[in-house]
């Protein structure tokens, strides 16, 4: 009898081990949505048409003089454009 209570015990508690990890397993695939926002600390450029922030990556660039200006389109690009030429 006491070996069927040892065994019982066992049972339950892989059964709670299991459980636990299962449920660590659902929490990981619905928990928190995947990051897709930048990580802290990345330099972001400002748009100096329409003040929006931009990761430098993702920017149009144009060449003004020696500085580099980034922008968040071609849109806004070509309006700083046609103001400073
Ligand atoms: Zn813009």
């Amino acid at each position: 009898m006491i070996r069927l209570a040892l065994v019982l015990l066992l049972f339950v508690f892989i059964a709670r081990t299991f459980w636990r990890a299962f449920d660590g397993i659902l929490e990981g695939l619905s928990g928190r949505p995947p990051r897709t926002t930048p990580q802290r600390g990345t330099h972001m450029v400002r748009d100096p048409v329409c003040g929006t922030f931009i990761l430098p990556g993702q920017a149009v660039t144009l060449a003004d003089g020696s500085r580099r200006m980034y922008f968040c389109s071609t849109n806004c690009r070509d309006k700083y454009r046609a103001r400073t030429a």
